[in-house]
Order: structure tokens, then C-alpha cells, then sequence
């Protein structure tokens, strides 16, 4: 399988972030999560890798809004600061009408644990070209499947507001980028709610929406995720959400799953997007599930039935000790599955 890396080195790196009042030195979303990734995944030469290629900005910033704010923040940096926004207006406040500076974060960001450090933006756009080189192979037919090991994550990251980890969305930019050319359904399955995957396409009725994760009455991202938002106007029924309690195991996850699996048949689309966390595992220092490495191969293989035209983007995982061997089992299992589909 191909497997797509991004152009720069990961100069995204914040050391401390805000976590329930106090300050902590200990940042997950590090570089080294990419690196573990891809250590394993070359130890099998059956991957073999391409660097990214650099799209224009525009198919960045017609769906991110505060594009102008997180660079501009950026580059106002030095190296070593890390920024978080300190004022919030909240709603119903009366907006400039210029709001991509430092000053106006607050209108932007959900939180305090995504910091823009001087090279977040480059970065960011980066891990977006990633899943664009990515979703163009599928497009152009050169691949069936590809892998687009992305880093920052970005399915937090919506048509409003960014958060949790994430600056620009890469799955919704790839989607936006090949529903051009037929319909789209991205599956989540990362232990948190795509929140901003689900609201770009809301009401669009060209890309189905799932995702399977902790349930957000006790997980971020709290105010979305439930079984109750299924989409809205005309795109109504196309999102589906599997919120699942603390500790699931591999059984009661595969339930909800052939439950999404079944909705993207009927759906039929062209192109299939898996955001691929791998934090549902029972030794991720954040998430709450209970998955082991070895059941990341029946999840695979569900998905992988569906038979169509793949893009595998990377979200979170951050346990060192596991990503590597998850991803690994995941994209051996989803390949296999694929190809025994195509002798039979
Ligand atoms: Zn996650």
C-alpha cells in the first residue's frame, strides 16, 4: 500500500497546554507519533512511501474560515512561543469586522490544549496536501487505496471553529476535493467524535458522515456526537453516530460498526474516507476503550468489504508503544481483505 508523508518535518511541536485549570508540561500530540508510524510501517516492504505534493492554498482556505487567523498568529511568533487565545467573546458579541489576529482568537479556537506555534500553519496545510496527494491517486485511479499519515489530526477542526489537536480538517478537504467526482462517506473511528467533519457536511447530502467513539455525556467533545444528530434539511440521514460507553471491547464496537457499515452500503458511495485514530486502544493515555491490537484486523476487514476507493487518513493514537503495530495491523488487514475481494 502506498503510504502518503508530508513535505516538512514536524515543526509542530507545543510542549504544555491547559488541562482543567493548571498548566501541563506534557503534550501527546508529538512528532515522534508520526516517526513510530512509520518505522513500523517500512519494516514491511509492502508499504512503500511518497512525499506530498503542494496544493494551492484555495482548496484550504474556502473551508476554513480562520485560515487568515492562524497564520497570521504564526508568523507574529517566535520560535519557542506557543499561543493560546485569552479573550472569548461568546455569542451574541459584537464582532469586528477583521478578525484573523492574535488578539481575536477566542472567536476561533474551542480551547486550550490546540496552542499555534510559529510554524502551526505550514504545518497544518501540510498534513492537509497530505490527504489532498492522497485523494487525488484515488481520483485519478492510480490507487485503489492509499494511507495519508497525517499529522495534525484533524477532524476537531470545522466550518466554524478548530480545537482539540486540529487546525484544518483533512478528511473534509479530501472529500470536498473528490466529491466533485461522485459521493462521498467518511467513517470515524478514532475514540472521539469528528465534530468538525460532521458540521462541514451537515447538510450536504453528496457526503455520509459516521462516527463510532466515547460517548461525549463524559468524552470530548461534549456538545457533539449524539445518536440524535443525523444530519439536517435535505442531507438529513446522512450522519450516523455510534456514541459507546466506557471501556468497550472488541464485540460491542464491531456491533456498532457493521451498524455503520450497513448504512454506507445503502448510501453507495463513490469514495470511501476512514479518519483512522487509533486511541480506541486499551492502553491510549486518552481514550477509554478497550480495543487490543488484534481487533484492529476484524475492524479493518468490515471496512474493507465495502470495496470501494479508499483513502485511510491518520487522526490520533498516542500510545508509542502500540501505534505503530495498530496501524500496521489495520492497513495489512484492510489491504488483504481488498485484494482476496478482487481474486473471488
Ligand atoms: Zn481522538
Amino acid at each position: 500500500m502506498k503510504v502518503i508523508e508530508k513535505y516538512n518535518d514536524s515543526l509542530h511541536n507545543p510542549h504544555w497546554k491547559f488541562h482543567l485549570g493548571p498548566v501541563v508540561y506534557e503534550v501527546k500530540d508529538t512528532p515522534r507519533r508520526v516517526q513510530a508510524i512509520k518505522e513500523r510501517l517500512l519494516e514491511d516492504p509492502r508499504f512503500s512511501l511518497a512525499t506530498a505534493e503542494i496544493f494551492p492554498e484555495r482548496h484550504l482556505t474556502r473551508l476554513h474560515p480562520y485560515h487568515d487567523y492562524i497564520r497570521n498568529t504564526a508568523e507574529s511568533l517566535r520560535d519557542g512561543e506557543e499561543f493560546y487565545p485569552d479573550l472569548f467573546p461568546g455569542e451574541g458579541a459584537n464582532l469586528p469586522r477583521r478578525v484573523d489576529t492574535a488578539l481575536q482568537g477566542g472567536i476561533w479556537c474551542t480551547d486550550a490544549v490546540t496552542p499555534i506555534v510559529h510554524r502551526t500553519y505550514e504545518v497544518a496545510k501540510a498534513s492537509v496536501d497530505t490527504a489532498l496527494t492522497a485523494a487525488d491517486m484515488l481520483a485519478t485511479g492510480s490507487e485503489s487505496m492509499v494511507y495519508a499519515l497525517c499529522r495534525p489530526s484533524g477532524h476537531h477542526a470545522g466550518p466554524r471553529v478548530f480545537g482539540g489537536y486540529c487546525y484544518f480538517n483533512n478528511v473534509a478537504t479530501a472529500a470536498d476535493h473528490l466529491v466533485n467526482q461522485g459521493r462521498v462517506a467518511i467513517v470515524d473511528i478514532d475514540y472521539h467524535h469528528g465534530n468538525g467533519t460532521q458540521e462541514f457536511f451537515d447538510e450536504q447530502k453528496a457526503v455520509f458522515t459516521a462516527s463510532l467513539h466515547g460517548d461525549p455525556t463524559f468524552e470530548y467533545p461534549y456538545f457533539w456526537g449524539y445518536a440524535e444528530e443525523v444530519g439536517k434539511g435535505q442531507a438529513e440521514g446522512t450522519n450516523h453516530n455510534e456514541p459507546l460507553p466506557q471501556n468497550t471491547e472488541c464485540e460491542q464496537y464491531l456491533a456498532a460498526l457493521r451498524r455503520v457499515v450497513e448504512a454506507v452500503r445503502a448510501f453507495d458511495p463513490a469514495y470511501l474516507i476512514v479518519a483512522a485514530g487509533f486511541d480506541t486502544h486499551a492502553d491510549d493515555p486518552i481514550g477509554g476503550f478497550a480495543l487490543q491490537t488484534v481487533d484492529y484486523r476484524e475492524i479493518a476487514r468490515l471496512l474493507a468489504e465495502l470495496r470501494k476507493p479508499t483513502l485511510i487518513c491518520q487522526e490520533g493514537g498516542y500510545n508509542l508503544k502500540v501505534l505503530g503495530e495498530c496501524v500496521h495491523t489495520f492497513l495489512d488487514n484492510f489491504e488483504e481483505t481488498w485484494q482476496r475481494g478482487k481474486i473471488s
